[in-house]
């Protein structure tokens, strides 16, 4: 059996043409135009693209984009500073400060101090808990790229096993939530869990967010399962020469796929969705923040 490829790279093209037809219809009808700011602190290479990117792609999208570049040596206090002026600020209806921040800053003091309504990422503790106890909240965008996915391919997941390999606050508790939140019946694994290819193999749908180049085994998975590969993972690349290197994730896709009924590609399948969730969390904060209608099938 060769798995249906799930194209994440063509669904986050239509996710980011849903937000912008929203986008020209709050714009016209209400004069309002979402607006996202993004806080890079240092000048990380890698951060940097994702910045870039994202303000790319707010642009196309007709929101605002305001990017906010601060030194490696920026100070908690000023940070916290430009924050509440972005929190206080009414054409700003999302914030995202780009992680991982210098190691003088306090990570999770920042995200807290995010106005909860602007938190795009979905960190913010009341989003967590709000998310925990099943109230609308914003949602971690990699997570509901992740479950955005899983309707697409699979419709209704309700009374569906689902198994999540990692517990990070930032892919896999979310993930699990949003997975509980479709009535699914959820099991998370970690590092410390006992016989993982057992426990996986009962999943009709897999999601793996741990960080490991080619985990999770073909043999695991389950005849006709839906496996979600959220893992990067940057590995030498001799075939296309000397110190070249590549993108793989966290499950062995040659071997999954001749026994997953669909499977995501790395690179192409999560990692697209992201930030097309980022869009569309800052359209759902601008549509709350003003009272409007939301868009269907963003949150
Ligand atoms: P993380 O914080 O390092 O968490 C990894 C999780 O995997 C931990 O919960 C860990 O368990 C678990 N784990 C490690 N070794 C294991 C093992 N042998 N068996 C079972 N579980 C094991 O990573 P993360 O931030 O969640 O990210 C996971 C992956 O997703 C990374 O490759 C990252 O680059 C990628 N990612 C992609 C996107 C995207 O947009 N596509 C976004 C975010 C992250 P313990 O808790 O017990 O240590």
């Amino acid at each position: 059996m060769t798995a249906t490829l799930i194209d994440g790279k063509a669904f986050a093209a239509l996710i980011r043409e849903k937000v912008a037809t929203h986008v020209a219809r709050i714009k016209e009808a209400q004069g309002v135009t979402p607006g996202l700011a993004v806080v890079l602190v240092g000048d990380d290479p890698a951060s940097e693209v994702y910045v870039r990117s994202k303000g790319k792609q707010t642009v196309e999208a007709g929101m605002n984009s305001f990017e906010h570049k601060l030194p490696v040596d920026t100070t908690q206090e000023a940070l916290l500073e430009l924050i509440e002026t972005l929190n206080a600020d009414q054409s700003v209806h999302g914030i995202l400060v780009q992680l991982p921040l210098p190691a003088h800053l306090d990570e999770s003091l920042v995200i807290n101090a995010i106005d909860p309504a602007k938190d795009v990422d979905g960190f913010h503790i009341s989003n967590v808990g709000l998310l925990a106890t099943g109230q609308k909240s914003m949602v971690p965008c990699t997570p509901l790229g992740c479950v955005m996915m899983l309707r697409d391919q699979l419709g209704d997941l309700s009374g569906k096993d689902a198994v999540v390999i990692g517990r990070s606050n930032i892919v896999g508790k979310p993930m699990a939530q949003l997975l509980l939140r479709e009535s699914c019946t959820v099991t998370i694994a970690h590092s410390r869990t006992k016989d993982l290819p057992e426990v996986v193999k009962r999943a009709d749908i897999v999601v793996a967010a741990v960080g490991r180049a080619n985990f999770v085994q073909g043999d695991w998975i389950k005849p006709g399962a839906t496996v979600i590969d959220v893992g990067i993972n940057r590995i030498p690349a001799s075939e296309c020469g000397e110190g070249k290197t590549r993108l793989v994730g966290d499950v062995d896709f040659a071997a999954a796929k001749e026994v997953a009924g669909a499977i995501t590609p790395v690179p192409g399948g999560v990692g697209p969705m992201t930030i097309a969730c980022l869009l569309a969390n800052t359209l759902t904060a601008c549509c709350r923040a003003h009272g409007l209608a939301e868009p269907d099938g963003l949150t």
